[in-house]
């Protein structure tokens, strides 16, 4: 049995270092189709799973208006991997928080890691995985992609998520967003992960909002950058109380 699993980050969070851990020399690079953005798959076995990893590009979002974003997100919206790892600099947590409350959009299987926790240690911070776990809903595991601390627990959590099977609650923006969304959601083509696309039409989108029916964008575009500002508040002011919670110095 093979599992694929995404792993989604920042850039420079330590996602080619855990794939290296992960795979070790059992990986092989090609090209994203039509674009010159390389491509790393690996494959290990674990417990009677085979578990296929992609690095993929890093990104801040799952809006795609670079190559790399449109990349990540393309592959993670149009052939989802069984499970997601969004994969955190435990160090600074906020950008990856963010990026991770985009991906719980996906409603597809998801794993938080919080990695480089050597260096948290180093710096005397200790962080909270079980209230992690509890307002982000789903599984968190640390890891140090130096130390090969958490290693063996994430290729545990992968073959659980994916036998599991629970998927993400739904992260609550505020009301007039939510509103603004279900009305989004009626033009949205049925088979497509409605929410996420009414969220990336309001966040400018352009690639989302050609696969979308018969909204007036033109008329919309005022509301749509206000809301899309309040979406971005609502992410980042999770992330900051979620940290204030979780960590202590
Ligand atoms: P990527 O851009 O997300 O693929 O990140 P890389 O794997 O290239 O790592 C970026 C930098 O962080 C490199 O200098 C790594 O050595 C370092 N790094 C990655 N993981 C860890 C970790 O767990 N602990 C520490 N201390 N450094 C790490
Ligand atoms: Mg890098
Ligand atoms: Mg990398």
């Amino acid at each position: 049995m093979t599992i694929t699993v995404g792993l989604v980050g920042n850039p420079n969070v330590g996602k080619t270092s855990l794939f290296n851990k992960l795979v070790g020399a059992r990986q092989y690079v090609a090209n994203w189709p039509g674009v010159t953005v390389s491509r790393v798959e690996g494959a290990t076995v674990h417990k009677g799973y085979t578990l296929h990893f992609v690095d993929l590009p890093g990104v801040y979002t799952l809006s795609a208006t670079s190559i790399d974003e449109k990349v990540t997100r393309d592959y993670l919206f149009f052939s989802p991997p069984n499970v997601v790892v969004v994969v955190i600099d435990s160090m600074s947590p906020e950008q990856g928080i963010y990026l991770l409350l985009e991906a719980l959009e996906l409603n597809l299987n998801v794993i938080a890691v919080f990695n480089a926790v050597d260096e948290l240690r180093k710096a005397g911070t200790v962080v909270d995985k079980s209230v992690l776990e509890t307002f982000l809903g789903i599984p968190v595991v640390l890891t140090s992609a130096h130390t090969g601390e958490g290693i063996e627990e994430l290729m545990d959590k992968i073959i659980q998520v994916f036998k599991g099977g629970d998927r993400p609650k739904v992260f609550p923006y505020p009301e007039h967003v939510e509103e603004e969304l279900k009305k989004i959601e009626t033009s949205i083509p049925k088979g497509l992960v409605q929410r996420f696309c009414a969220l990336k039409v309001i966040e400018g989108d352009r690639f989302i909002r050609d696969l979308v029916g018969d909204i007036d964008l033109d008329s919309r575009k005022e509301i749509y950058s206000t809301l899309a500002t309040d979406i971005a508040k609502a992410r980042y002011s999770f992330a900051t109380d979620l940290i204030s919670k979780a960590y202590r110095s």
